[in-house]
Formats: C-alpha cells, sequence, structure tokens
C-alpha cells in the first residue's frame, strides 16, 4: 500500500461537517481503495474535516475479503473486540461517531451486473443525483453489524455503493472517484455544483433473502444482479419448492453455485422509478432529518440457525 497510514485526515480552513469515506472494509474489493489512493494525492477539502480511511489494511495488504471475521458485520455496540477485524472495527466505530455521514466503497466478488447503492431514506436526495440506475434500501433488516447499520442507530447518514464486479475495477474505478467526489459537495467538504443524474432510477426495496435447500436448486436463467424477475414467473425451483416472482421484482447477488443452506440471491421489489433528481420518490422528504426510517433491527435478522449468509459483496 503506498498509503502507509490507513487513516488520512483533511481538515479545511473553513468549519464544516466531519464526513468519513471508507474504502477496503473488504479487502479484496479494490475499485474504492484505488478511488481514495488517486483522490489523496490531489484533494483539497475546504470546508470542516474529512477522514479517509483503508478500513481492513491486513486484509487490503493481503488481497483478501477479511483475517478472521467480516468487518461488515462487526460494528455492533456488543463487539467483544476479539479479533482483527472486531478491534478495528472498535477504532473505526470512533470515527463513526464523530462523523455527521460516511461514504462506504463496496463492489461485488465472483459476479456480474449493474452497480447500486444501499440507503435509506434520509440519503435520497443525495442518492437520486448520483450515477446509479438501482438504489437499494432495507438492508439493516438482513445484516446487522454493517458500517451503514451502525450509522442508523446513530440516526446519521450513510450510504453504501456497490461498485460492480470486483473483475472489473478499472471499469467501475471512475464511478467511484466522481461518487465520492458528489458525496464531498453534496455536504459542502468541497465547492461546486453537483451534476444531476438524468437516466431513470429504480428504487427497490429488499423482500426476501433465499437460501438453498435442495441440491438441484437451480435459476430459471442465468441471472445478474438488477435483472428483473417478474411478472408471475417462476424464477427458480428448489427441490420441490418453486420462486414465484411478484411484478416488479429484482434479483440481486444471484448465485446458485452456493451450498446447501447458504444465500444464494436476494429479492428486491420497486418502490419506485423515474429520473430521480426531478421528481421525489415516495418517501424521500426535502428535509433529509425528517425522512430518517430507523429499521427495528432487535426484530429483525431472519438468518435461521444453519443459515449462512453467502458472502460476496
Ligand atoms: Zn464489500
Amino acid at each position: 500500500m503506498k498509503y502507509k497510514k490507513s487513516i488520512i485526515i483533511k481538515v479545511g480552513k473553513k468549519l464544516g461537517k466531519t464526513l468519513v469515506i471508507f474504502a477496503g472494509v473488504h479487502g479484496n474489493e479494490k475499485v474504492g481503495i484505488k478511488a481514495l489512493k488517486v483522490l489523496l494525492t490531489k484533494i483539497k477539502i475546504e470546508y470542516g474535516k474529512v477522514y479517509f480511511v483503508f478500513a481492513n489494511p491486513k486484509a487490503i495488504r493481503l488481497g483478501i475479503r477479511n483475517t478472521e471475521k467480516d468487518l461488515n458485520r462487526s460494528f455492533v455496540a456488543n463487539n467483544t473486540g476479539k479479533t482483527y477485524e472486531e478491534k478495528r472495527a472498535k477504532i473505526l466505530m470512533g470515527i463513526l461517531n464523530k462523523s455527521d455521514a460516511l461514504l462506504d466503497l463496496h463492489a461485488f466478488e465472483y459476479r456480474e451486473g449493474s452497480p447500486f447503492i444501499i440507503c435509506e431514506k434520509d440519503s435520497y436526495e443525495l442518492a437520486r443525483k448520483m450515477d446509479f440506475k438501482f438504489i437499494t434500501s432495507g438492508w439493516d433488516n438482513f445484516d446487522v453489524g454493517s458500517t451503514d447499520g451502525y450509522m442508523h442507530t446513530l440516526r446519521k447518514q450513510a450510504i453504501c455503493l456497490e461498485l460492480g464486479s470486483t473483475s472489473k475495477t478499472s471499469e467501475y474505478l471512475p464511478l467511484a472517484i466522481s461518487s465520492i467526489m458528489q458525496f464531498l459537495k453534496y455536504h459542502g467538504a468541497v465547492s461546486g455544483k453537483i451534476k444531476n443524474y438524468n437516466k431513470k432510477q429504480i428504487f427497490l426495496k429488499l423482500v426476501k433473502r433465499i437460501y438453498k435447500k435442495a441440491d438441484d436448486f437451480s435459476f430459471s436463467k442465468k441471472f445478474k444482479t438488477g435483472d428483473k424477475l417478474g411478472p408471475r414467473k417462476i424464477f427458480a425451483k428448489d427441490g420441490e419448492k418453486t420462486y414465484r416472482a411478484k411484478k416488479n421484482d429484482y434479483i440481486i447477488f444471484p448465485d446458485d453455485s452456493a451450498g446447501i443452506g447458504e444465500e444464494v440471491g436476494l429479492v428486491a421489489r420497486e418502490m419506485w422509478a423515474g429520473i430521480g433528481h426531478a421528481s421525489a420518490p415516495p418517501g424521500a422528504a426535502l428535509d433529509p432529518a425528517s425522512a430518517l426510517s430507523i429499521p427495528d433491527v432487535s426484530a429483525t435478522r431472519r438468518l435461521l440457525p444453519g443459515h449462512r449468509q453467502k458472502k460476496t459483496a
């Protein structure tokens, strides 16, 4: 790593927000790591303070997802600090506690498909301007201990970017860099106007995580993240069970090579589609603070014993 220090703080001359950008929470998702390295050579923060963080330095150095535990499941209050990642999460939670907003850069492993944003309603205003076709929400109901989920427990804004397949780092590097700049401009750390995204956006809410039950699980075709499933078509068979899509259902992270009990994909349902910045999607209030929708984490985590989530994003 060119940057020996994993946490780089840049402070503007004028007062402003405290922001934090994470890359390499998963060490093998290189697009965000490269984007930070490129930007750190030239970025000048004018207002407030920005933490640029190479989140999991050991995993980044080794080019692996994580060393002992998934860092993106370690941002929990009862973190015992036993593993390297839990220790690291404790340090990074200290930064999140001090920050007003988070941008976290990811990519997806061994899978193809459309890049997408993960955020809740309080971040729709910025997401509507970003150059992404898909905006997904509802992840806190499924994944506990994520960076964005932790920010939501603090009632703060967080956006995670899934910047396409890990096999396409250079293809999505410009999107990673332009998205960081949009985040910094939106929160006023650097001056300049954000360019709007003038193409159709589709706002999705996660509704189901599918686990493989039988050896013969198969999708009806070779799906990619962002493919439409419905309406009413059988899109997967699993032993005796058939999966049928509702109108405007989409698939995220399809992978029928998963083992029994593991995740083979997530179903997300369209809530709204259109030119995002031109007309607010339902529930996207203009005042982000009033639009906070904090999911009830205690009532969630529908991960049954013996069911394992694929670790691929
Ligand atoms: Zn990731």
